[in-house]
């Protein structure tokens, strides 16, 4: 699935889409380069979630729990990860495997620990198309 946005808005009403559909054990990677839409789209999600308190790039802590929505949303950006270890130790495997719902900043920065039913989501510019413009591709295992 592809998706054209051409304002922080737009991404945020796609992010909320996908929040509010989202269902028990997902796990969303988020891959794009700095600056390009991934918290911008977190929030939308969080927000179809029904999570109403704001929500930020957990960039110092790693990982960021919201547990008020319609299911507990785990926020990861690992931009700043040193080493994959410290994903054991703030105890991913118990948001990646649980009930909750998980999304993952930067998640091609720790590959070796993404299961291979993952939703990935790339945000993308494209400079000549302007500069609020971003292309969202969505891939689903077992959907087109
Ligand atoms: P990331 O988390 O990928 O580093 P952010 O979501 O923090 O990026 O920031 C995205 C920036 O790009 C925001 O300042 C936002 O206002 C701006 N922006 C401009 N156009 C868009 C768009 N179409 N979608 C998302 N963000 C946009
Ligand atoms: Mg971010």
């Amino acid at each position: 699935m592809e998706k054209i946005t051409n304002s922080p808005e737009e991404t945020f009403g796609f992010g909320y889409e996908l929040g509010s559909r989202a269902l028990p054990g997902q796990i969303y990677c988020l891959d794009g380069d700095l600056g390009v839409g991934k918290t911008v789209f977190t929030q939308g999600f969080a927000r179809g979630l029904g999570i109403e308190e704001p929500v930020n790039s957990p960039t110092f802590t790693i990982l960021q729990q919201y547990e008020e929505g319609r299911l507990p949303l785990y926020h990861f950006d690992v931009y700043r990860i040193g080493d994959v270890s410290e994903m054991d130790e703030i105890g991913y495997e118990d948001c990646f495997y649980g009930e909750g719902v998980c999304l993952v900043e930067w998640a091609g920065l720790v590959p070796e620990i993404l299961p291979e039913q993952v939703i990935r989501i790339r945000i993308e510019k494209e400079p000549e198309k302007g500069f609020d413009y971003r292309r969202i591709t969505v891939d689903e295992p077992g959907k087109e």
